[in-house]
């Protein structure tokens, strides 16, 4: 079910549990301030999800009241990750859902990180 952008942290989704180690994730990056992981269920070859450890919704929640370190944090490891997968070239998609309307599934913070294939254009 698609949540909504707005109201209080939900300590029991499911990212707020992979951050607390309760439930297995595929990492393949984590520092001070986000953690990357596979997507379980991939939409292109490669399809990374990168989360700021702090309880954060989305990214209009994120930007109004995370603290200027934790932003830039977040900032550098979601470019941190796509170095780290060389899809500098020939390129990647990166993807926030936030709401309803953009079909959010799970209520904390993530971008997704898309590549290893033409992407197509956006929202077909
Ligand atoms: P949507 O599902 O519409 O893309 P989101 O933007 O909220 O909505 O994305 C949630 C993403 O989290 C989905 O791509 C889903 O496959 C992924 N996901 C859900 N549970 C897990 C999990 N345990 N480990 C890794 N990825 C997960």
């Amino acid at each position: 079910m698609a949540v909504t952008a707005t109201g209080a942290y939900d300590e029991g989704n499911i990212f707020a549990r992979i951050l607390r180690g309760e439930i297995p994730s595929n990492r393949i990056y984590e520092d001070q301030w986000a953690v990357a992981f596979h997507d379980i269920n991939p939409q292109a070859p490669v399809h990374v999800l990168v989360i700021p450890r702090g309880p954060w919704r989305s990214w209009a929640d994120f930007s109004a009241s995370g603290s200027d370190a934790e932003i830039a944090g977040f900032v550098r490891a979601v470019g941190t990750v796509a170095r780290l997968l060389d899809l500098q070239e020939p390129g990647y998609r990166l993807l926030a859902n936030a709401g309803l309307d953009a079909h959010q599934e799970v209520p904390h913070l993530h971008v997704h990180l898309f590549g290893g294939q033409p992407l197509g254009p956006m929202l077909a």
